[in-house]
């Protein structure tokens, strides 16, 4: 069987002002993965995840074992950050943004990395090094055995990425992923970003050209094809009303055509999204 390449997607980075300064283009490194702790400052009973995740256990809290249950999604918490409390905090971002993608939808995707031999997990953790230096809040990675969702936690707010910006964002590149793989990257890529009318990405970019925006959902868009995608579905999941009266309006027809291409290709392979999509009708 085909394994779907490598890749390595920079998350969302935390607001507009460190995008234009930091210089947000994407890391290609090979992924290091980080040990389990062997104990945490809460609650640590861990069941191993899939083969294939030996780097990774799912947590024991409540919330998580209800969301594996509900989505298939392992939670891992290797550094023991959140608690069994069923206020922890940190689970109400992951099941908002679940929920709006919805559960069928969710499953599948899971399901489709997991027959092809990949646990998918989302890690919630101290952001390293490189987070902090590059001030980015999340990092979706596929390597030959795991496609990991790390959501780096930060007491700052900046730098926070336990959100439902940051796993939209996050959770948007590993639908994509494994989109490609079947629809094929080149062709993928091509259909795509014909929508573009001709506007090439611009990874040095700081910020949209004048009327670009009818192309693209924000800024960090225009810098990447991969970006491009997950921001479109971090904006129609977490500012859905301010999303649905923009592609209500024929200036945004070009960007909300490539949305709509964008829920043709995800609903084929996963099925019906109606929540995250909503912004569309
Ligand atoms: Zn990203």
């Amino acid at each position: 069987m085909w394994k779907k390449a490598q890749k390595i997607v920079i998350a969302v980075l935390c607001a507009a002002v460190v995008f234009a300064t930091s210089g947000c283009s994407g890391i290609y490194q090979p992924w290091e993965p980080k040990p389990a702790a062997t104990e945490g400052r809460f609650f640590r009973q861990e069941e191993p995840l899939p083969e294939g995740s030996a780097d990774y256990t799912a947590s024991a809290a409540p919330r998580a074992q209800a969301i594996q249950e509900t989505y298939a999604v392992a939670v891992a918490d290797p550094q023991g950050l959140v608690t069994p409390d069923l206020e922890d905090p940190y689970f109400s971002a992951l099941e908002d943004t679940l929920a709006a993608y919805g559960a069928s939808f969710v499953q599948n995707v899971v399901n489709a990395y997991v027959q092809d031999g990949y646990a998918f997990v989302v890690a919630i953790e101290t952001p390293d090094e490189q987070a902090v230096a590059e001030e980015y809040t999340g990092l979706c990675e596929l390597d030959d055995n795991a496609l990991v969702i790390h959501l780096y936690a930060s007491d700052d707010p900046d730098l926070n990425g336990v959100t439902v910006e940051t796993f939209s964002h996050e959770f948007a590149h590993a639908v994509h992923y494994d989109a490609e793989y079947r629809y094929g990257e080149d062709e993928l890529l091509d259909r795509y970003s014909a929508f573009n009318n001709g506007i090439a990405y611009d990874l040095d970019a700081v910020e949209l050209p004048a009327g670009y925006d009818a192309y693209f959902p924000n800024d960090y868009a225009y810098t990447d094809y991969y970006e491009d995608v997950a921001s479109c579905m971090e904006v129609l999941i977490t500012t859905p009303q301010e999303t649905a009266d923009k592609l209500a309006d024929e200036f945004y027809a070009p960007l909300r055509r490539k949305i709509e291409f964008l829920r043709q290709v995800f609903e084929e392979y996963y099925g019906p999204c109606d929540t995250a999509f909503a912004p569309l009708s």
